[in-house]
């Protein structure tokens, strides 16, 4: 994806919103406040009732409260610790947004995407990402920082409220490596999960990760049924190696087995993404290492277009190539789909982020 880069988006600006969050005020604070705008005592109980709800992004939304209280609340305090601060619209539909962070002001990206009345969003998890993968734009900016959990949630807020649309799943494939930011993660999806009107089912929820093994075992201890999908990108050790230098760590044959235990606990099948990469990672033994890596386990892959970057050697392979390895694994017994590259005319800044939804049949 871009660097988080106020620049990197187009139309539909807002004003940033640089109000204090009133959600980050404890009880007593919040007391205080309500007391100072003459609201009686009852009435933090209601803000407090709303506040809980992800879902509510204004104030308008809190009907029990008079509506001056309102107002004066909205003239002193923001209820997201996102504002939308530019929107760039596909032709197929699909939206990216820039938002920044409340507290600081940093930027993140996140993307809407809506099929036949459903709405997907795609967040992201940090601004910008340490692990340095090879052919990830993100990775080439390096890390500014972790988000909260609710900075991670509330994109979805921004994305929900711009739409109009009730959000029927979200994947945690934006900027960042979630299991980097794990506490933060599983927060957020419980925030997201949370029981109310705009709950979003554990199954709906999608975290993707370049392989950190001890927290994908983490992972797979958590009580929720939410999703798991893997990058892959070769099954090759030194290839791997070279491609995601950050992860050479936790081995495949360990990767392999913590994915064995996670489908032996879950009974969850993770989405391995894979984007072939000419005379890199789709040369015979190349296919021959993913289909023993896949073959007789539960997962599905996924193969996805490489969005190529600005000087970068590694080139997309050719979709005849990208055909031979699906029909490999297939004949392996591995179900695989082809992720066909979509939505281009807002992605080429960003990355695949398009591509990535779909490639998890969202
Ligand atoms: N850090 C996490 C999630 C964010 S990246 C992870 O790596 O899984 C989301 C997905 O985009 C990953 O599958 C990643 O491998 C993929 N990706 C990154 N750069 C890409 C590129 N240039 N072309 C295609 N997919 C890419
Ligand atoms: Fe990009 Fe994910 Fe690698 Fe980070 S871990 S550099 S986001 S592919």
């Amino acid at each position: 994806m871009a660097n988080a880069n106020p620049s990197a988006g187009h139309g539909g600006a807002r004003g940033a919103n640089k109000l204090p969050d009133l959600r980050e005020l404890s009880h007593a604070e919040l007391a205080g406040v309500l007391g100072e705008l003459g609201a009686p005592a009852f009435r933090v109980k209601q803000v407090e009732e709303w506040l809980a709800r992800p879902e509510v992004q204004g104030f308008d939304a809190m009907t029990n409260l008079p509506k001056d209280l309102r107002e004066k609340l909205a003239e002193r305090y923001t209820l997201s610790s996102m504002a939308l601060a530019a929107t760039r619209v596909s032709k197929d539909g699909s939206r990216k947004y820039l938002v920044r962070c409340a507290s600081d002001g940093t930027y993140v990206e996140c993307v809407g995407l809506p099929s036949a009345g459903r709405l997907s969003v795609c967040v992201s998890t940090q601004a910008g990402c340490a692990m340095g993968c090879s052919f990830c734009a993100t990775g080439r900016a390096g890390l500014t920082r972790s988000l909260s959990a609710r900075e991670i949630a509330d994109q979805v807020g921004v994305v929900r409220a711009d739409f109009g649309l009730r959000v029927s799943s979200v994947v945690f494939m934006g900027q960042g490596e979630p299991f980097a930011n794990y506490d933060a993660t599983l927060a957020a999806l419980r925030i997201l999960n949370a029981p109310g009107p705009e709950t979003i089912g554990a199954r709906h929820l999608t975290v993707s990760t370049c392989g950190i093994i001890p927290r994908i075992r983490q992972f797979s201890k958590e009580p929720e049924q939410f999703t798991l999908a893997i990058s892959l990108h070769s099954a090759v050790q030194a290839t791997r190696n070279a491609l995601m230098p950050a992860v050479r760590k936790y081995p495949l044959t360990r990767l392999h087995e913590v994915l064995g235990e996670y489908a032996e606990r879950t009974h969850r099948r993770p989405t391995y993404e894979f984007a072939p990469i000419e005379g890199v990672n789709d040369t015979n033994p190349e296919v021959d290492a993913l289909v023993d890596f896949c073959a007789g386990t539960l997962c599905h892959v996924n193969l996805i277009h490489l969005n190529e970057l600005e000087g970068s050697p590694l080139k997309p392979s050719a979709a005849s190539r990208v055909r031979g390895i699906q029909a490999r694994l297939e004949r392996a017994g591995v179900e695989t789909t082809i992720r066909e590259p979509r939505g281009q005319d807002i992605e080429a800044a960003c990355g695949q982020l398009r591509q990535r939804l779909e490639g998890l049949g969202f």
